[in-house]
């Protein structure tokens, strides 16, 4: 057996035979799909940066605000009222995503995911710019402390850590919104000396991860990495080595694999695409630009490693479609277009009238009993609503505490109210009542609750 088999069989490949760590130093990607992936990088960084900003109806684009138990995600608005409906939201995400990766592999670790964008498209770039390609980074590393290796380090890691504050600061603007942000920023430190704790924590975290901790968050700690191998099959597409048309490998061999270990050299988790589809495998598509260099330079045709699915390779088929992406596809129609429904259908405000706890019911003269409501209502429309509130169940009356139904856009309304109805018209210790609430003589949402009597 080879030294390369045991060590892949053995150990991920960026740990030594000691358990400790191996510094994978990979070479700059170039080529076709580092070019596209490059791009399309940028719309996401811009999206990342930009979605703050943007206001849709109104609305932030996005806004998770999590301490007021409001969600805003494209423009529309998720109380806490809604989280049904968010809930439907979520799960039809993660069901897109298990779809993805059963017909596509882990497309979403090598174009979208934000650790390998920030990590492949900002940071390694950035590392490129300053200490060079592969072999001078691990010159510089293994070299002895002159000047222009403390200038290089210094202006590398302080750029890391510029990076690594604005990322927070940007994530941040994701739950408390820019103008928010804004004031902070403008007002004295010791004012939200716990905010600003919390930032450099995280930015602390975000400099660990892009300056050491690096590939590994994909290998070891990644949850969605480990569910590979039960989501991936025959027929899934995924970054893979034509071991049909490149075995037997060797400069000398009949195979158009000439062993020059180019696509090893230039993989950011170090592992060799040959040795099959792995889980340290992000589908990054450096190892397919870089054997295709290889290719050309041999005067063979390129795809020797490409997009492709095991079945592809072995039987010369391709077909993205079987059982389980099509039942995935299935279950995701039905959910979505229940969210969509759930989305468009929901009344314009939330109400919510239960009876006080703690208190039963009193009997005034005439034999009329009384019943003491909390009442609460969140507006969810642009608007503001006056409101009113009638019983539609029963003849009775409502006496409400003060506070006038006028709710602001997006505000909450909370009170309390008294409830009067004739002992005549109960139908036992316990009567179902069913209230109106109206705007402008308009019904708008219904509530039913029970009322006490003796
Ligand atoms: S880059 Fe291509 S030719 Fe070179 S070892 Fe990898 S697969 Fe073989
Ligand atoms: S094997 Fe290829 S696609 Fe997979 S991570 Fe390495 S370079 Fe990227």
């Amino acid at each position: 057996m080879q030294d390369a088999e045991l060590t892949f069989r053995d150990r991920p490949i960026n740990m030594n035979e000691r358990g400790g760590r191996k510094w994978v130093y990979a070479k700059k990607p170039s080529g076709k799909w580092y070019t596209r992936r490059t791009i399309f990088s940028w719309f996401i960084l811009l999206f990342f940066v930009g979605a703050p900003f943007l206001r849709f109806n109104g609305n932030p684009f996005i806004l998770l605000d999590i301490a007021s138990r409001k969600f805003i995600i494209f423009g529309a608005i998720f109380w806490a009222q809604d989280t049904f409906i968010l809930a439907l939201l979520m799960l039809s995400f993660v069901l897109f995503v298990v779809l993805f990766t059963v017909t596509f592999g882990r497309i979403w670790c090598g174009w979208a995911c934000p650790q390998t964008i920030f990590m492949e498209m900002v940071f390694r770039k950035i590392e490129y710019l300053i200490e060079g390609d592969y072999k001078k980074r691990h010159k510089l590393d293994n070299g002895p402390w002159t000047t222009e290796k403390i200038i290089k380090k210094t202006v590398k890691h302080f750029l890391f850590i510029l990076i690594s504050l604005t990322i927070t600061n940007v994530f941040l603007m994701w739950f408390i919104g820019n103008e928010k942000w804004m004031q902070f920023a403008s007002e004295p430190i010791p004012e939200h000396l716990s905010g600003f704790l919390i930032v450099l924590l995280v930015s602390g975290f975000f400099y660990f991860v892009y300056s050491y901790f690096r590939e590994q968050i994909c290998t070891m700690v990644c949850p969605y990495g480990r569910m590979q191998g039960v989501l991936l099959d025959s027929k899934s597409v995924v970054v893979t080595y034509d071991y049909k048309r490149g075995e037997p490998r060797g400069a000398k061999t009949n195979g158009d694999c000439i062993d020059c270990h180019q696509c090893i050299t230039v993989c950011p988790t170090g592992i060799d695409i040959k040795n099959g589809s792995q889980l340290e495998c992000i589908n990054c598509t450096a190892c397919i630009d870089q054997c295709n260099k290889i290719m050309h330079v041999a005067g063979k045709p390129p795809g020797l490693i490409r997009y492709a699915s095991e079945m592809d390779i072995k039987e010369g088929r391709s077909t993205i479609w079987n059982a389980r992406n099509k039942a995935y596809s299935t279950v995701l129609l039905i959910i979505f277009s229940f969210f969509v429904y759930t989305l468009f259908s929901r009344p314009d405000i939330e109400t919510t009238i239960l009876r006080t706890p703690g208190l039963l019911f009193q009997e005034n003269e005439n034999d009329i009993i009384s019943n003491v409501y909390n009442i609460k209502i969140v507006n969810k429309t642009h608007n503001e609503m006056p409101l009113e509130i009638k019983l539609i169940s029963h003849n009775g009356e409502i006496k409400m505490a003060g506070n006038s139904m006028i709710i602001k856009d997006q505000g909450r309304f909370e009170s309390t109210f008294l409830l009067f109805i004739t002992k005549e018209k109960l139908s036992g210790d316990k009567t179902d009542v069913e209230f109106g609430i109206y705007s402008d003589n308009e019904l708008i949402e219904t509530y039913k609750t029970t009322f006490v009597g003796p």
